[in-house]
C-alpha cells in the first residue's frame, strides 16, 4: 500500500517528514506522493483542507487521515505519538472512515470545490446580491457576504455566523449571511437556511467585481457576476479514531 505525506510547512523544520518516512518503511508501506492509497496529513485544519485540494482529482482513490500538528484540528484525531497504532490499523484495514460530499461551485467556466464552504465576501463595499434557491428568487441580499457551508463545514465559518452545527451523515447546504443590512429598503431572511438532500442549488447573482469568492482556504476574483453552488458528486473519505464521537469532538474543540 502507498502512503503520501502532507505536512504543514512550519513542521518540516523538525524533520517530521524524515521521521514519518522511516515509520512508513518500518511498517511495510511505500512512500508515494503521486498515487497514494492514503494521505497522512500533519498540521491543523487549514493543512487538511489544502491536502484535500491537492488530491482533488483523485478523491475516489485516496483516503485521508490527519495527525494534529499542535493547532486546533477538527479533522485530526491522532497525535504523532500514535503513528505506530495508526499504521498498524491501516495495514490491517481495521479503521473507521467517514465519507462526505464536497460542495461544487460554478462561476463562469470555472468549477471550484470545497470541503467546508463556498462564499462571496465584499470586504470594502456593500454586496448587493440576488439569492435564488432551486430556481426561485428568495431575496435581494445586502451586506458583507453570503456563505454556503457543507455538513463538514458547519463547525467552521458557518458556526461563527450563527449557523447550526450539523450532526449525522447527511448532505446539507447551509446558507448564512455575513453582516446583513436590514432596513426600510433591504430585507433578507436574516437567519441561516438549511437545504437537505443532493438536488438543491443556490444561485447568487450580483456585481462581484469588489468581491472575493472564497472556497475553503482559497479564493478567486474573476469579476464574474453569478455563482451556482450545489452538493458535488465528489466525495472525501477520511479516517478517524475509534473511541471518539462527534459530541466529544465538539465539546473538546469548540466548547471547553
Ligand atoms: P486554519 O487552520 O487557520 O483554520 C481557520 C480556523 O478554522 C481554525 O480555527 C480551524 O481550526 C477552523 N476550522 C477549519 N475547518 C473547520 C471545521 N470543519 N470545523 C471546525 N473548525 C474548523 O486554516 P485556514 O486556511 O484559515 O482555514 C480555512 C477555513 O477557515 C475556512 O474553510 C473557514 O471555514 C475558516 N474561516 C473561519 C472564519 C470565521 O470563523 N470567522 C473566517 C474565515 C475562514
Amino acid at each position: 500500500m502507498k502512503i503520501a505525506l502532507y505536512i504543514k510547512e512550519s513542521l518540516l523544520d523538525n524533520d517530521v517528514d524524515t521521521y514519518l518516512i522511516g515509520k512508513l518503511t518500518e511498517h511495510g508501506f511505500d512512500f508515494d506522493q503521486d498515487n497514494p492509497d492514503f494521505v497522512i496529513v500533519v498540521g491543523g485544519d487549514g493543512t487538511f483542507l489544502k491536502a484535500v485540494h491537492s488530491y482533488i482529482d483523485s478523491l475516489d482513490e485516496v483516503q485521508f487521515v490527519a495527525i494534529n500538528g499542535g493547532s486546533l484540528g477538527f479533522y485530526s484525531d491522532y497525535v504523532l505519538d500514535e503513528i505506530d497504532e495508526l499504521l498498524i490499523s491501516l495495514s490491517r484495514g481495521d479503521y473507521n472512515c467517514k465519507t462526505a460530499s464536497l460542495l461544487e461551485g460554478e462561476i463562469g467556466d470555472k468549477v471550484i470545490y470545497a470541503v467546508n464552504e463556498i462564499r462571496v465576501e465584499s470586504p470594502l463595499t456593500t454586496l448587493l446580491c440576488d439569492v435564488e434557491i432551486n430556481g426561485t428568487h428568495l431575496e435581494k441580499f445586502s451586506g458583507n457576504g453570503l456563505v454556503v457551508s457543507s455538513s463538514l463545514g458547519s463547525t467552521a465559518y458557518n458556526k461563527s455566523l450563527g449557523g447550526a452545527v450539523v450532526l449525522g451523515d447527511i448532505d446539507v447546504m447551509e446558507l448564512t449571511e455575513i453582516a446583513p443590512i436590514n432596513n426600510r429598503i433591504y430585507h433578507s431572511l436574516n437567519s441561516p437556511m438549511v437545504l437537505v438532500g443532493e438536488d438543491n442549488e443556490i444561485v447568487l447573482k450580483g456585481d462581484f467585481s469588489n468581491c472575493v469568492v472564497g472556497y475553503d482556504c482559497f479564493s478567486l476574483n474573476n469579476g464574474l457576476n453569478s455563482l451556482k453552488v450545489k452538493i458535488s458528486s465528489k466525495k472525501l473519505t477520511f479516517i478517524y479514531k475509534n473511541e471518539r464521537n462527534f459530541i466529544d469532538k465538539i465539546r473538546d474543540n469548540l466548547v471547553e
